[in-house]
């Protein structure tokens, strides 16, 4: 177990860059919901994520990384750990013919955008999904009829207690909102994505088209972590909400958003308990009504 001032010891091991002590979370989750994080360090290279995971890991510190927070709900009792958030080396970008290398910290709209300018064509899906590189790697994200594992060649990981590896698309386990990363715990350090030539007003024209489908469809205006729950085997959770009667169900100052029922959104004040009472009144009365346990998406973490 560590000490009393596992810390300061920690920093002392490991020299990070960047660091903060009881960092609030809601500061950096799409919900906007999260108590602190006792420690947050942000890592700039392989070599110093590395260091921190292999120390917390050897100390028995709870370590978890972070990407841009949009598929999380972070309890109000905080993190006892540390929270690691990949920058510096994790933001480059390099385009070489169809192939982009692209750092897991980017952000999705940002390689969208990169891909659009060097006229190449398959990332268009991507550039409306909130999250990084890292994140849609680790839940093989996607929308509008394809995912990450569609343009996905390689992926560098960190494996706490293995080391670095490459692994090939096909060795990466995709499945529906799941990757090997999920059930080996590896840490997402770069992405080499295999795309096709295009034309960049027909690719900017495609992200446009789906973008304003998202404007129109989801709740935007107001904090949320996207769909709540995974989409159940020949159905939509959106529509099996809304056929409960659950559309506009508040506890607290969550809801089940009154434009898109499959999305709870935080109106303002929201605890991280409103938000999970509501998912378990959801999760049964869907049940009670249709006989569908609806599961979870959004990942939650944290807790005393
Ligand atoms: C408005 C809105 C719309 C959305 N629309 C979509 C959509 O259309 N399709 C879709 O699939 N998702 C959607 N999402 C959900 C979310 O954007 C995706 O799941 C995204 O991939 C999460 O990435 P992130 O960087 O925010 O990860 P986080 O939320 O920070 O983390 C999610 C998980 O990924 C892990 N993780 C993060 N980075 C790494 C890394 N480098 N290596 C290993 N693990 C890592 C974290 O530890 C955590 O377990 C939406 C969310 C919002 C708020």
């Amino acid at each position: 177990m560590p000490g009393k001032d596992w810390r300061a010891e920690l920093i002392a091991a490991v020299q990070p860059g960047n660091y903060r002590y009881d960092e609030p979370m809601s500061h950096h989750t799409s919900f906007r919901i999260g108590g602190p994080a006792d420690l947050m360090i942000e890592v700039g290279t392989p070599d110093e994520l590395a260091r921190t995971v292999d120390y917390c890991r050897q100390a028995g510190i709870f370590w978890f990384l972070l990407g841009r927070g949009t598929n999380l709900l972070v309890k109000d009792e905080g993190i006892r750990g540390v929270v690691l958030k990949l920058a510096g080396e994790f933001s480059r970008i390099t385009i070489e013919g169809e192939k982009i290398k692209a750092g897991a910290a980017l952000s999705l709209a940002m390689v969208a955008e990169q891909a659009a300018r060097h006229g190449l064509a398959g990332f268009e899906f991507a550039s409306g999904i909130p999250g990084s590189i890292g994140g849609a790697v680790f839940m093989n994200a996607g929308a509008y009829g394809r995912e990450m594992k569609d343009v996905v060649s390689a992926v560098h990981v960190y494996e706490p207690g293995q080391g670095f590896k490459i692994y090939q698309r096909d060795e990466m386990e995709f499945a529906y909102r799941s990757s090997r990363l999920q059930t080996e715990g590896g840490i997402c350090l770069e992405v080499l994505l295999a795309l096709t030539p295009g034309e960049e007003g027909l690719i900017r024209q495609e992200m446009g088209e789906l973008n304003s489908r998202r404007r129109e469809k989801q709740p935007l205006e107001y904090p949320s972590a996207g769909s709540v729950f995974k989409r159940p085997s020949h159905d939509f959770a959106g529509r099996l909400i809304e056929e409960a009667g659950l559309k506009g169900k508040q506890v607290g100052k969550a809801q089940v958003a009154l434009k898109h029922a499959g999305f709870i959104i935080n109106l303002g004040g929201a605890t991280a308990q409103d938000v999970l009472e509501l998912i378990a009144l959801v999760q049964e009365e869907v049940y009670r009504k249709s006989g569908v346990w609806l599961e979870p998406e959004i990942r939650v973490i944290g807790g005393s």
